[in-house]
Order: structure tokens, then sequence, then C-alpha cells
């Protein structure tokens, strides 16, 4: 088959490589009919070197079930089913907390160990755990609002809930990438009353103020906390989605969050140390998140997206075949596009 391999930091080919097999009972192989570039494959886009090893990309995709292992009981052939970026076996202790990004059996997609999804089929370790069937045909119109649920969507909505996002709060989001404004999304469900979008692309801005963001900064650093201050009657808000995973915005995060408030960060992070650690200490800020465990959110956001509450899938503004993953990937690192759907 053809999949999407990544060698090093710009360099994305279209290849043949190996057919997904059963390899564990617990595996399934579904046949991708929608996958997408994240912005978190451009870390590697920009970072990977040579001896880190060639990889199939990608982690998010909606597909039909073609083979399924001895073991699974939960998926049937012919399924059209959501993957999450991450598997997981669906019993260990964090499965059940809900916290499948933990799980004990768990891993990710897009890497030299497990290939990924930008691909014309990828193989599924524990499937019973990961993969969830949807109730549409393989075209449904609602296509790119169901992809999201395999990561943007509900990495906003974990930021979300990490940052005690709720009825009446104050919140402001970090980055317009696709995350940021699923996290707009998120927050806005969640019944926010003040959500001020952070970035400065805009037709990225455009989208957030359409999800519901009302106030929008795009200056950075301590002119960013100005401002954010001066929306929140100069104390901050009291929720901050952290969706880049830089320094300065970790840094800034910390800044505009109001005592007492909490930081839910997704941005994978770029540094090693936190920063911040003495403002957020002295005000009582509460740091977390961590990758999402969108798995266990699919119950609650499915309905949403089914019956328009939502519209997550506005963040594709492209669509490529394979052939068009490498110039995808420039158009999302160019900032050309927010976020790239394929069509294998
Ligand atoms: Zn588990």
């Amino acid at each position: 088959m053809r999949g999407a391999v990544m060698y090093q930091a710009g360099d994305v080919r279209i290849e043949d490589v190996p057919d997904p097999t059963i390899q564990e009972p617990t595996d399934a192989v579904i046949r991708v009919t929608r996958a997408c570039i994240c912005g978190s494959d451009l870390w590697p886009y920009k970072s990977l070197e040579a001896n880190d090893g060639a990889r199939v990309m990608g982690h998010e995709a909606i597909g039909v079930v073609e083979e399924v292992g001895a073991d699974v009981r939960a998926v049937t052939i012919g399924e059209l089913v959501v993957m999450p970026f991450a598997f997981s076996d669906g019993t260990c202790m964090f499965c059940q907390e809900g916290l499948q990004t933990e799980c004990i059996h768990g891993g990710f997609f897009g890497n030299p160990e497990v290939p990924g999804a930008q691909a014309e089929a990828v193989r599924v370790p524990q499937a019973d755990g990961t993969i969830y069937a949807l109730p549409v045909d393989e075209d449904d119109a609602l296509m790119p609002s169901l992809l999201t649920l395999s990561d943007v969507m509900g990495t906003g909505h974990h930021a979300a809930v990490v940052a005690r996002v709720g009825r009446g709060k104050s919140v402001a989001v970090i980055g317009d990438g696709a995350v940021g404004l699923c996290g707009v999304i998120a927050a806005k469900r969640l019944g926010a009353e003040q959500i001020i979008i952070m970035g400065r692309h805009e037709d990225r801005i455009a989208l957030a103020r359409d999800f519901g963001a009302a106030e929008v900064v795009s200056e950075r650093g301590e002119e960013a906390v100005e401002r954010v201050k001066g929306l929140t009657d100069g104390q901050g808000v009291d929720a901050v989605l952290e969706c880049v995973g830089l320094d300065q915005s970790m840094e800034t995060a910390v800044e505009i969050a109001r005592p007492g408030g909490a930081v839910g960060r997704v941005g994978v992070p770029q540094h090693e140390a936190t920063p911040g650690a003495q403002t957020s200490f002295f005000k009582n800020v509460t740091i977390g998140g961590g990758p999402a465990p969108v798995r266990a959110y699919i119950d609650e956001l499915l309905p949403d997206i089914l019956e328009g509450r939502i519209e997550p899938g506005r963040v594709f503004d492209r669509t490529v075949d394979l052939d068009g993953v490498p110039e995808g990937y420039r158009a999302m690192n160019d900032r050309e596009s927010i976020k790239v759907l394929v069509k294998p």
C-alpha cells in the first residue's frame, strides 16, 4: 500500500510501504477513508533527524474495519470507526479512570514502531479499547467534524476540562491553530462567559470569533499580559488553555491566569522545565494537562457533532489525496493552511 513516510525534517515522501497485518490477536486493520495532518506533526517536520528513523506519519483517522485479530470482540468487520491518536486497552486502571493516554498497554501512532494513518490502511493495536464505531456512512457530510474526534476536538476539550472551564468563567486560549480553535468551541460549550483568543492570523481569528471568542489579543509577551489583564478587571482569567507548547506561550499562560486560576496545557512542551514556576506558585495557579484522553471524550462530544451543535470540522481548510500530503505539510508549516484533511 502507499503511505506518507517522513525521513527527516522537511522530507515527506509518498511511497510503497508494507501492508498492515494482524500481529497480535487484539489488533484490527482499518482501511483509511479520512486522515489529516496535525500541528504536532510539524514538530518532527521541523526537527526530525535522519537517524531518528523513518516513519509512516499520521495519528488521526476514520476508516473501515477490514480485519480483526482472534481476541477482538467489540469491533466488527465493515464498521466505520474513528481512531484516537493513542491506542489503549480500555480495561486497565487508567483506562477505567478515563485517562486512556496513560494506558499501561497503550501507545501512540506514527512512529517507527507503530506506523501511522497517513496511508491507505493502518494497524490498530488494542482495537477493542481504541476504535469507536460511528453511526454514519463513510462519505457523510459530517466527516470533517467527526475526524476531529481523533485528536484536535478532544484535545481542545481536554485543555478546557483541565483548566476547569465552566459556567460564567473567563477563559483565554493561547494559540490559534486547530487545537486552539477547538479549545474555543470547548470553552463555549462548557459555558464560559468570556473567551479571549490569543493569536495573530486573520483567518483563524475570524473562525475563533465564529466559535465564540468575543475578544482577540494579538500582542505577545508583556504586552499580551497587559491586554488580557485590561480585559479582566486587572486580575487575569480563570482558565487558560495553552495550545502551543513553547516557552513563551507557557510563561504568558501563567502570567495571565488570575490567582487561584488554572492552566490546561495540551501543546507538546518544547522545553524541559516549566516556565513561570515562581509566578504560578505565588498565585496558587494550578498547571495541568498532557496528551488528551480523546477516547474518553467521544461519548460526550459525538452527539453534539451529530446534532450540529458544534462544527469543529471547520478547522479544515484544505483537502488533499495521498500524493498531496508533502505539499500539505509545507502549507501547514508555512501557515498557509490551518489543517489539512487527507482523502487517501
Ligand atoms: Zn488501559
